[in-house]
């Protein structure tokens, strides 16, 4: 590690105004994955300022519905927050999938959104990587590519953002307020993380200096939920996640009409994909195992594997109509009846361009 200064920031105006005016300066607030960054010599700020005592640690309740979340608040807190659990089960429960007990005590709101990828080659100095070091080349493209992206990537970058509470977050259709040396802003999570195009270096749009200093989520939706496929129970990044939030048209009915929905995949991407194309193929459908695996067809169309991650378009098939089954109370697929098993699942076509839906 080189040496740095620390400097504990008293108000939200200083700290934006020491980052922003300093390209070597960094926000530090839990430091769970900024200091494992400067110890692999990933990261080198030669100034952090920490954040995590500003006061923008708590959880307020709007009067017209809406959750506001201090970029401070623990992922420990905010996922046994009683709000959080009863109002926004995919948010609590993407918190709880995320990282450790230990880590969640002391990852923050901000942290969590502003993590960088776990690409094993971003995390090597030694080895070539685009988003490291631009125009050196990209190691995965050859190599280890297990955790890689299908949908979104670029011939530049491969990586996929490591986040799972981003991905709730997506569904639920938060937002993210963002105070800068011009003001605030304040900007749908979709739009917080991009796609790598020939810009992999850049994770999202914020301008260097700019502090997340809160989430907002809108109203809570009927139902919602978060699952995650790893390589093992505890500790462990996405090989795929899904997280819906779904509207139905009639609870009562034996098979209910889905009136709205929100879907977003984890482990895909570069950033947490919105699957705009399942979302249109299910609003107004009626909540079968075919208008589920409809729907993951549509999504997974230009899906593009590499050598090691193929495995991830049946993954996120499946996945996808367990959460939409558990959701909408609708049985699990009968074996027996033709065209509602896909266990293979189609490949994406060899010629298909670089998808840019959710850029
Ligand atoms: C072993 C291990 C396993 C993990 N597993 C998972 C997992 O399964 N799922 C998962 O989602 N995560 C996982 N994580 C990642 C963990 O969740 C993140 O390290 C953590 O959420 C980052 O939060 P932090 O507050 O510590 O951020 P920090 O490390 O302090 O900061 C992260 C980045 O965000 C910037 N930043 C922080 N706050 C702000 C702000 N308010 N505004 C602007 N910039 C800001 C910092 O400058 C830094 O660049 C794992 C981490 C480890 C070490
Ligand atoms: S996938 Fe992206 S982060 Fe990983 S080596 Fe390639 S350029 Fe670097």
């Amino acid at each position: 590690m080189i040496p740095f200064d620390y400097h504990r920031a008293e108000d939200v105006a200083s700290a934006v105004a020491l980052v922003s005016s300093n390209p070597e300066a960094a926000f530090l607030a839990g430091g769970t994955n900024l200091v494992d960054r400067m110890k692999l010599g990933v990261a080198q700020p030669t100034l952090l300022v920490d954040i995590s005592r500003l006061p923008l640690d708590t959880v307020d309740v709007q009067e017209d519905g809406r959750v506001r979340i201090g970029t401070n608040v623990r992922n420990a807190d905010l996922a046994a927050n009683t709000v959080i659990r009863s109002r926004y089960p995919a948010l609590s429960q993407a918190l709880l999938a995320g990282a450790s007990g230990q880590l969640r005590n002391l990852a923050t709101t901000g942290g969590n959104l502003l993590q960088r990828t776990r690409c094993v080659y971003f995390q090597n100095p030694t080895t070539p990587c685009n988003k490291r070091e631009p125009g050196t080349g990209c190691s995965a493209l050859e190599g280890y590519t297990r955790y890689h992206a299908i949908l979104g990537a670029s011939e530049d970058c491969v990586a996929t953002h490591p986040s799972d509470m981003a991905v709730a977050l997506a569904a639920l259709d938060a937002a993210v307020v963002v105070k800068g040396p011009a003001g605030e802003r304040v900007l749908p999570v979709s739009d917080l993380h991009r796609l790598p195009g020939n810009e992999p270096q850049k994770d999202t749009v914020l301008d260097h200096g700019e502090l997340i200093t809160a989430v907002e989520l809108p109203p809570a939706p009927a139902r919602s939920a978060y699952r995650k496929v790893r390589d093992r129970a505890s500790y462990a990044f996405a090989l795929v996640s899904v997280a819906a939030a779904l509207e139905l048209d009639d609870d009562d009915t034996a098979v209910p009409v889905i009136r709205d929905v929100r879907i977003a995949l984890g482990g895909v991407a570069h950033k947490p994909w919105r699957a705009l194309q399942a979302e249109a193929v299910l609003r107004g459908a009626v909540a079968t195992e075919a208008n589920f695996r409809a729907a993951a067809d549509a999504e997974l169309l230009h899906a593009e594997t590499l050598n090691g991650n193929g495995f991830k378009v049946p993954m996120v098939r499946n996945t996808l109509a367990a959460v939409l089954r558990d959701l909408t109370g609708t049985a699990g697929p009968d074996a027996s009846a033709p065209g509602t098993d896909h266990p293979e699942g189609p490949a994406g076509p060899e010629d298909a361009g670089w998808e840019d839906v959710n850029s």
